[in-house]
Formats: structure tokens, sequence, C-alpha cells
């Protein structure tokens, strides 16, 4: 998945979008002048968080399973998964049973980010991190600010979440569990449940 063009083929390919309301998106060249990234709770199969960051127009995406910290000394495991569409940024709701990844998806943090990354003095390009395996961005968001890195380690997908020491740095705080609500609409994941369950049923009514 590092190859030179992103494509969102292994994320179309997977999804079913006569059932499922998930985006089905569009690749776009231009790269923002502030990309963004959105870090999606997301309760499947089992409870994670979705890391993604735009590069090249799409979200290049990373499966976390405990979620990222702001504590230097704790190293999350970040399982890199197929890009997704840009709009899949603010998708919230839930995934139909028997559809990928059906369960219920919460906008857990969103804002943009900078890529930090530098070697003797100058800029990694980021599509170039990517492919090194070591990427280095500060976050701009509403519940995480400030640099973290994302280090590829062997083979496989197998990345690490790393925060960098810096002032946003915190070791007392754990906003994962002290602020685990919506940073869109406020919603718990089971909050969200019972409103996608609501609109379903309205829709039946209506027939
Ligand atoms: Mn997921």
């Amino acid at each position: 998945m590092t190859g030179k063009k992103r494509s969102l083929k292994a994320y179309r390919s997977r999804r079913n979008f006569m059932h499922t309301s998930e985006p089905k998106g569009r690749a776009k060249k231009k790269p923002s002048k502030r990309p963004i990234f959105v870090i999606q709770k997301h309760k499947s199969r089992s409870l994670h968080y979705d890391f993604r960051i735009e590069i090249d127009g799409v979200l290049v995406s990373w499966a976390v399973p405990k979620g990222p910290s702001i504590n230097t000394r704790i190293k999350r495991l970040a399982v890199q998964t197929e890009d997704h569409p840009k709009e899949y940024a603010r998708f919230e709701g839930i995934i139909p049973e028997g559809e990928y990844g059906a369960g219920t998806v919460l906008v857990w943090d969103i804002g943009t980010y900078k890529n930090i990354k530098k070697k003797n003095d100058k800029i990694v390009p980021i599509k170039q991190c990517l492919k090194n395996g070591q990427i280095e961005i500060f976050l701009r968001g509403k519940k995480l600010c400030g640099g973290y890195a994302l280090i590829k380690i062997g083979a496989k997908d197998q990345w690490l979440l790393i925060k960098m020491r810096d002032e946003y740095a915190d070791a007392r705080r754990n906003p994962v569990s002290s602020e685990p609500k919506s940073v869109l609409t406020g919603r718990s994941l089971a909050h969200i449940k019972q409103d996608a369950k609501k609109k379903v049923t309205r829709k039946k009514i209506k027939k």
C-alpha cells in the first residue's frame, strides 16, 4: 500500500454502497494546503480507533486498537489498512450487519496536520515519509495537539504510533478514556447507534 499512486480500489471493492451509507468518494489529485487528519472510534468486532491522514487526496489509514496516547513513553500498535476517501472524515453512523466493518463509527477527533519530518534541515515530502515508514506530523485537532510519529516496524503493515516530546505531551491525561464522545455531534457510540435505529424505524413506517 505504499505504491506511487494512491487508489480507492481496495476501499470500494470491500463495500456494497447499496447497503452501507459510507461515502463512495473520489480520489482527488490536488494536494491540500492544509491536509486533514481524523480519528474515528469504531466499534466493530472489536473496539479500535482508525487514524487517518490526508496524503495525495485520500486518507491513508491505520487501525489503532488502543487509540492514541499523549504519553511519550507509550507506543501504540497501528496496523495500516486500505486508503479511504477524503469524504470519509466526516462519516459518523452505523455500518449495517453483514457489511465490511459492521458496527458504529464516531468522529473522535478531527483537524489539520503539518508534516514536520526533516532530514538535513529539509522537510521530507510526506509521500516519501510514508514510503520510508517514518512519519512525523504536528496535529491540530480538538482533542489532540502536537507532534506524533508513525514508525513502521518490520514486515507487513505494522506501525507504531508515538507521541513526540513537546509541550503537548502529558503523562497524566488519557483523552481516549476521559473524552470518549464525538467532536462533531457530542454523541457517544451508544447514542449514535440509537439514533440510527430510530431512522430505520421511521423509514419502515413511511412505507
Ligand atoms: Mn475501523
